[in-house]
């Protein structure tokens, strides 16, 4: 069920796509290609913003992968996260389910940290899982962060496979504050004391972050020959440029951007490896490719942090900068080329991929995601009409087609001010005013009371999960 606020509007562009598909014929691409069970390769970067990659306009961060990346496939621009850091935003892309639901969201500490109980409820259906019913082999390489004790680690989550981190990079740290503090995060991997695993198992602690990009696409790679002949799944989620930043001596020093564009410039390295590897396999065919990030830059930390580009603020925030992320869609005689500026979120991945593979969504739950097929694959419209910014359990802000109100605005990390609850909700028209910086909330209230339908409708089937974040031991 998933929450079904603009059905006759969605009936009629539906409608009017398949007329104009019949008169037409085909102009789009299709999914032929990608047969009964295509394979599904996730790239989730963390903490990089939407302003951080070439082709999304960064003057000096050289990404020439990922803007080839874009360019035979599809760049979305107004694709979000459910949340604006890291948990919260990892539980609704593997979930479809925005995280107040599954209890992966909370009012008490954002994120999950290497004392915390708990993690993924088992309850929860993950898109590993899903794809297990028909078969899928699923890997999950790099950072976890939905809960560190073995019941709820990746292969407690239906991946057969993890190499990762289990939490943040910048976590069981030992040293000095002051010297973190002084050095914006940066300091040797030494003073991160964080555990490197290999499904159940620590195998090395601390992790050495100067090589992990390099070996996430490695573990990667190998992952794809092993499996190229059944379909797999693949969740890359990178631990980087997360702060602290760490490149191999292959990247260190080399961009103009600093270590920040090394790390980025590692990364995209490896998806050009990672694409290079398809084809030489034979799989780019019938293989979806996405790349997006978990939330906005981290911009407290000055030069260290990313860049949202021209959207405002970054993670922590339900501003633009917080929550909306690159995103490239890539499947050669598949996935039309086009720049896309459909709404799309990370929840939609399991919806999209759960009806390419032929696996049922599950009835028992409210689903929050939509099928982006018909946007993918036909340059048709997204069935997304609306998008919900959460901070922990309160919705914050709500966007319907180009509107966004805020109903609540808050600063994370020292900036962008304390909370303020807005009696009349600040509107922003985000086609005209991407920056949210010209407030219309007093000129439109009628635009208002539509979002306003909106939220309460969502709000009318809304039951929270019992907070998983919270609990420490
Ligand atoms: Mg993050």
């Amino acid at each position: 069920m998933t929450d079904q606020v603009f059905t006759k509007k969605l009936y009629f562009k539906t409608l009017i796509t398949l007329i104009l598909f019949n008169s037409c014929g085909n102009f789009g691409q299709s999914q032929e290609n990608l047969g009964k069970t295509p394979n599904f390769i996730i790239i989730f970067a963390d903490d990089l913003g939407y302003g951080d990659l070439g082709t999304y306009g960064h003057p000096t961060i050289k990404t020439p992968y990922l803007d080839q990346m874009a360019t035979e496939g599809q760049k979305w621009t107004n694709f979000y996260v459910g949340a604006s850091v890291c948990t919260p935003s990892r539980a609704a892309l593997l979930t479809g389910r925005l995280p107040v639901r599954s209890g992966m969201a909370s009012d008490v500490k954002r994120v999950l940290f290497p004392n915390s109980k708990f993690g993924l409820p088992t309850s929860e259906i993950t898109l590993a899982e899903q794809l297990k019913k028909v078969g899928y082999s699923t890997a999950c390489i790099g950072k976890w962060h939905l809960g560190h004790k073995e019941e709820y680690l990746p292969t407690n989550n239906g991946f057969d496979y993890y190499f990762g981190i289990p939490y943040s990079n910048d976590m069981d740290f030992v040293g000095n504050r002051d010297e973190y503090r002084e050095a914006n995060g940066n300091l040797p991997t030494e003073n991160f004391n964080v555990p490197l695993m290999r499904n159940t198992e620590i195998i090395e602690r601390p992790a050495d972050q100067n090589t992990i990009t390099k070996r996430y696409t490695q573990e990667t790679i190998a992952y794809i020959k092993k499996n190229k002949d059944n379909p797999f799944l693949i969740y890359l989620a990178h631990n980087l440029p997360h702060i602290p930043l760490f490149a191999s001596k292959d990247f260190l020093g080399k961009s103009k951007r600093g270590i920040y564009g090394d790390v980025v410039a590692e990364i995209d390295h490896g998806v050009g490896q990672i694409i290079a590897t398809l084809k030489e396999e034979g799989l780019d065919k019938n293989t979806i490719v996405v790349f997006t990030s978990d939330n906005g830059p981290w911009l407290s930390y000055g030069i260290n942090g990313g860049s949202a580009g021209l959207l405002k603020a970054g993670k922590g925030m339900t501003w633009e900068g917080g929550m909306r992320e690159p995103c490239i869609f890539w499947s050669p005689s598949n996935i039309a080329p086009a720049v896309v500026s459909e709404l799309g979120t990370t929840m939609d991945l399991f919806t999209t991929f759960s009806a390419l593979a032929g696996v049922p969504m599950p009835k028992d739950r409210v689903m929050d995601g939509y099928d982006l097929s018909v946007a993918l694959f036909k340059n048709g419209p997204s069935p997304r009409n609306g998008v919900f910014y959460y901070r922990g359990t309160q919705l914050y802000a709500a966007r319907l087609g180009g509107y966004k109100a805020h109903y609540i605005t808050q600063g994370s990390y020292g900036q962008f001010g304390d909370k303020v609850v807005h009696n009349t909700p600040l509107l922003y028209n985000l086609n005209e005013d991407p920056s949210e910086n010209f407030d219309i909330g007093a000129k439109h209230p009628e635009i208002l009371a539509d979002i306003d339908r909106l939220v309460k409708k969502h709000q009318s089937n809304l039951v929270k999960g019992k907070d998983q974040l919270a609990d420490v031991e």
